[in-house]
């Protein structure tokens, strides 16, 4: 008889991950509500499947609405975009119905082995590279978690894979019981999302439960001088800023330490920061079994991702820069530091109650001059317009254009806005977009 049979869940939030859950706990024959408090239109796509994929869906008013009773649901599943303190899920934690993270429960659905991959920046890429190493290397993986199809999605397909590549957000940490992954990388940590912790500890420390239940059988590999426990894994080190450490990088060779091993990065990634995501992705692989020499050979084939640090075009000795991916201020911070001609800066857009004076230093003798946009234009040009020439765009076309007329042949022209984009745009992939189209069109 399925796991879940006579069993009620309720699911919160109808995107991949909600739905991924619902269809999971049907396979395991639960009845199945999945809640979102968004209006039907907005969460069309889940109304379209419900009737096939047999559980039932309550959104806009009703959802709203809705009394939970004790006993009305056996386990209510969240989806990582909602915080477990929210009225929505404490209407059913408040009357006693326990509560697990999508990603938590469909961990305890599979026995396919994991990385698992968090960090401030650099998950995506890191999570798309190990799945193509291990795919280019003849062991099947995916991409998935917070990046691509959910964890639940994935199980529910019921497709076999060697290893799967998870990116982990501090959200989808925040409700884990007994995840675990036999190689778990940090990346990195900074300040982000401060819109939804009340402080940096609150973040460190739901991301740090990325080692909770590690065993002394399992791999963390963390990026060198990030004091983060690792608990009983062993612990393997990176740095390609020159900090001691068991895989380091300089003049574009990566040297294996434990091996005593140097060879040199054939790939399409750019920057120090992506030579840390190179590093931290084949350690990863090998813990899986991949040897080096195979994994240099994977790394060539794989193409650098669209928005983060990409070209887009070059005109008049002048090169423009997507790194719209840049959401926060290490990530604009990393792209400054990975370059090396002057900068004009396209930066800003919405208020995340980011600090951004520290940003002072990094932009001494590398940015020429800055354009800033969204929300907190105004703020950003009070903060820097002493240190080099700011103006305000009202939008993206008239930011490339105010920003070519600051460059000079021999400029990268850079939109990094070390911030979201959701005051203008419905993510960075439009941001960027919008970018390359407003570059595309100067002649
Ligand atoms: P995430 O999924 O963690 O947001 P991405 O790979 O999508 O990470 O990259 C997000 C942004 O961070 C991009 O602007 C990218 O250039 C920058 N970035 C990528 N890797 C790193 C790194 N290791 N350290 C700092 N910044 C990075």
């Amino acid at each position: 008889m399925p796991k879940f049979t006579g069993k009620h869940f309720a699911i919160l939030g109808a995107g991949r991950s909600g739905l991924g859950a619902a269809r999971l706990a049907r396979l395991h024959g639960a009845e199945v509500t999945v809640v979102d408090e968004g209006e039907p239109q907005k969460i069309k796509a889940a109304l379209d499947k419900q009737h096939a994929e047999g559980f039932r869906t309550l959104s806009g008013q009703a959802a709203r609405d809705l009394v939970v009773k004790p006993g009305d649901f056996d386990l209510v599943i969240t989806s990582p975009g909602l915080d477990a303190n929210w009225p929505l899920p404490k209407k059913f934690t408040d009357v006693g119905i326990p509560l697990t993270g999508e990603m938590e429960f469909a961990f305890n659905l599979t026995d396919l082995p994991l990385v698992g991959i968090t960090g401030t920046n650099g998950k995506s890429t890191c999570t798309e590279l190990i799945a193509h190493l291990f795919n280019a290397c003849g062991k099947k993986s995916v991409p998935c978690g917070n990046h691509g199809m959910s964890l639940s999605e994935v199980v529910a397909s019921g497709v076999s894979y060697d290893v799967l590549s998870l990116e982990i957000s501090s959200f989808q940490l925040e409700t884990i019981q007994n995840y675990r992954a036999k190689a778990s990388l940090w990346l990195n940590f900074a300040a982000d999302h401060l819109d939804r912790y009340p402080d940096m500890q609150s973040y460190y420390a739901a991301k740090a439960r990325i080692f909770e239940n590690v065993t002394a059988s399992d791999v963390a590999i963390v990026r060198a001088g990030e004091t983060v426990d690792t608990g009983a894994a062993q612990r393997l080190t990176f740095s390609a800023y020159g900090a001691e450490a068991d895989w380091t990088y300089s003049a574009g060779c990566i040297q294996v330490g434990p091996e005593n091993v140097t060879f040199e990065v054939n790939s399409t990634l750019r920057g120090r920061h992506n030579m840390e995501n190179v590093m931290a992705a084949m350690m990863a692989c090998q813990v899986h079994g991949l040897s080096l020499e195979e994994m240099q050979a994977a790394l060539a084939g794989y193409e650098a991702p669209a928005h983060r640090c990409e070209l887009v075009r070059e005109l008049h000795g002048r090169e423009y820069i997507n790194d719209s991916k840049a959401t926060n201020l290490h990530a604009l911070e990393a792209c400054i530091g990975a370059m090396e001609r002057p900068i004009v800066l396209i930066v800003g857009g919405k208020d995340k109650q980011l600090d951004y004076t520290p940003l002072r230093d990094s932009l001494k003798g590398q940015v020429r001059a800055m354009v800033c946009i969204g929300e907190i234009a105004q703020a950003l040009k009070t903060t820097f317009e002493d240190l080099v020439p700011c103006q305000t765009a009202a939008d993206m076309a008239e930011a490339v254009q105010l920003a070519t007329e600051l460059s000079r042949a021999g400029d990268s022209i850079i939109l990094s806005p070390g911030t979201s984009s959701f005051d203008m745009y419905t993510g960075y992939a439009q941001r960027g977009e919008a970018f390359r189209t407003a570059v595309q069109s100067l002649t």
